[in-house]
């Protein structure tokens, strides 16, 4: 299968950025500069933006993402979103596993694994985030830290559900850092998240899985980025931001 039978998707995500208001009034922003796109567009907001992202993006082509979710259906687990809250108001897809929740909530691939099932039941789209530490790459193990990654956060995942699954590759060091990943780093790894997933699954399963590239991606580079054969998409941080620019981006996607 080529690249372009995959699904490109560019998904905004908006971090802890944005109050409902300032939501409203970004995605009006957005939605008419993206209408035309050949790509999914998807805006991955916080939680309480969602109902007004919702109500902001009605009647375009506009997807709206959360940012998180739990895996128990409900309990006492004081501060968590439930899969259930989340598509109950219209939610599509939910970014699982970003750094950010590895590297300052305590997040591991256990814990992403059950957060991708429960979204995956739920009828969610997850974005699984994957990527290898700085420290990680100068010893040469980006590697062994993505097979690791992939293979226990998409542990019993079946091949019907992957096929409702996301993948974003997004090196650490390049996360709104401003270092972007070369477009042939980023090539590489992509191609060998695909080789893995052909390992665990099958080649058919692995070709239709959209792969994205994050990390400082923005409207000077993504041209570049999303050329490559096994980059399908962007999951964008700070550049989702400005709407001019995330159209930019959404445009390049669309070639
Ligand atoms: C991200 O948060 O997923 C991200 C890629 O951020 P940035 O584009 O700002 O590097």
């Amino acid at each position: 299968m080529d690249k372009a039978k995959r699904k490109a998707i560019i998904a905004g995500n908006w971090k802890m950025n944005k109050t409902p208001k300032e939501a409203t009034a970004l995605l009006n922003e957005i939605t008419p500069l993206v209408k035309d796109a050949d790509c999914e567009v998807i805006a991955c907001v916080p939680y309480v933006d969602l109902a007004a992202a919702i109500e902001a993006t009605a009647g375009t082509n506009v997807k709206i993402g959360a940012e998180n979710c739990h895996w128990a259906a409900s309990g006492a687990f004081t501060g968590e979103i439930s899969t259930g809250m989340l598509k109950e108001i219209g939610v599509e897809y939910v970014v699982l596993g970003h750094s950010e929740r590895r590297q300052y909530f305590g997040e591991t691939d256990e814990t992403v694994n059950k957060r991708t099932k429960a979204a995956l039941a739920a009828g969610l789209k997850p974005i699984v985030c994957v990527g290898e530490l700085l420290w990680e790459r100068e010893c040469d193990i980006t590697e062994e830290v993505i097979a690791r990654q992939i293979k226990l956060d998409l542990w019993d995942v079946s091949e019907d559900e992957l096929k409702n699954v996301v993948i974003a590759y997004e090196p650490v060091w390049a996360i709104g850092t401003g270092k972007t990943a070369t477009a042939d780093q980023a090539e590489e790894v992509c191609a060998f998240i695909r080789a893995q997933l052909a390992k665990l699954y099958n080649q058919d399963a692995a070709d239709a899985v959209t792969i994205q590239y994050g990390g400082s991606m923005n409207d000077g580079n993504a041209d570049e980025l999303l050329s490559k054969t096994n980059v399908d998409g962007g999951l964008i941080g700070g550049a989702s931001l400005v709407a001019e620019k995330f159209a930019a981006i959404v445009k390049a996607a669309s070639k």
